[in-house]
């Protein structure tokens, strides 16, 4: 029987979700090892158009699902789809996105396989007893290479790690839809609010210098701002952490739950380097990091590393740099 790699698309209100290229993109690569068709589920509402977009981009069949409750929000489709529907194509792999839409029922979804789930792959690895994913853990500094020995795997999917390449397809892949009963729901979603956070300053900025955890206390942010006032069209970002404590606003967040940006300069302040700051400042042109840990994950996309305590080199630095521009 035919096996497949399935992925799950993601989309904002109709418009497809960059981390679904992404999936594509980790599919393909997977297909290079398997026999295994590739198909791409999609849930929600009015999404004709989208779906007939994604099979034109992709030349990959688009299977719909839908409910016959125009208020059912899309990812709890998903979580009441049939698993007949799955289990009829006899998946080998299924690709889902590692975020917070991701997570919440790729677990469920493996117990319900009886399949395996392993979760923030950023590699495919050909081995000889077969396929292994890795991922990395303890702020990367550790990697993980993980086989599965199920017949059926889900994997939750880094985003940032699988570039997309553009391809020509041949022909477009064709687009069905099934539409679910509606279910009796255990809690009613009433709408969804999008937070004001505009997030144009830092991702139109030059040179973006970052604070992470390792400023120690929020008074230091002084030293980024003063850091960040010497260079023109420059911005301050933070780590997740920083935003969370409420020393800097959510848009200024950098990473996967916050801004993507790519500027000539990105300076990186007691910020360890986890997987997920990663994903949202990897393709800044230069970077440079400033951690008291020589063994920092950070420091391996770094293009200068700065083993030293930010809270000192900062200001020495402003300091040395003021003098010598006040001699040019
Ligand atoms: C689903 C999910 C989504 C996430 N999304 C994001 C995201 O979008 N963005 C994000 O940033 N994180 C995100 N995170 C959190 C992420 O996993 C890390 O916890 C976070 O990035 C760590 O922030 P940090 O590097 O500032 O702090 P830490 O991990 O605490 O690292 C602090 C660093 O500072 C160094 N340090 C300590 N003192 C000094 C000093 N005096 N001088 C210099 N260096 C010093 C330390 O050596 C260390 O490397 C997410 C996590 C999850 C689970």
């Amino acid at each position: 029987m035919e096996q497949h790699i399935i992925i799950i698309a993601e989309h904002d209100n109709g418009k497809i979700a960059p981390i679904t290229f992404e999936l594509i993109e980790c599919a393909k690569i997977l297909q290079q090892f398997t026999a295994a068709s590739i198909k791409i589920f999609i849930s929600g509402h009015d999404l004709s158009a989208t779906a007939h977009h994604l099979a034109e981009k992709s030349g990959i069949d688009i299977i719909v699902i839908t409910s016959s409750n125009p208020r059912e929000p899309d990812e709890t489709i998903f979580k009441d789809l049939p698993l007949n529907l799955l289990t009829d194509l006899n998946p080998l792999y299924i690709c889902i996105a590692q975020n917070q839409k991701g997570l919440d029922f790729a677990p469920g979804l493996a117990i319900r396989l009886n399949a395996a789930c392993i979760t923030g792959v950023e590699k495919i690895i050909q081995r000889d007893d077969g396929l292994c994913f890795s991922r990395s853990l303890f702020n990367d500094k550790i990697t993980a290479d993980i086989t599965s020995t199920a017949g059926t795997t889900i994997l939750t999917i880094q985003p940032g790690i699988f570039k997309p390449k553009i391809t020509n397809n041949s022909r477009p892949g064709t687009v069905s839809t099934i539409t679910l009963p509606a279910c009796p729901q255990k809690y009613h979603f009433k709408r969804y609010k999008k937070n004001q956070s505009d997030t144009s300053g830092i991702v139109d900025a030059d040179v973006i210098v970052s604070a992470g955890n390792g400023i120690g206390k929020k008074e230091n942010l002084d030293l980024i701002r003063r850091l960040a006032r010497l260079f023109p069209k420059s911005h301050v970002g933070g780590s997740r952490p920083v935003c969370d404590k409420k020393w800097l606003p959510y848009n200024q967040q950098i990473g996967i739950t916050g801004a993507t940006v790519r500027p000539k300069l990105y300076i990186a302040c007691g910020i360890s380097g986890s997987s997920q700051h990663i994903a949202g400042m990897r393709d800044s042109k230069f970077i440079v990091a400033i951690n008291k840990d020589p063994h920092s994950a950070i420091f391996n996309f770094a293009d200068i590393c700065i083993v030293e305590d930010a809270a000192t080199f900062i200001p020495l630095f402003i300091d040395t740099y003021q003098e010598n521009r006040f001699m040019d």
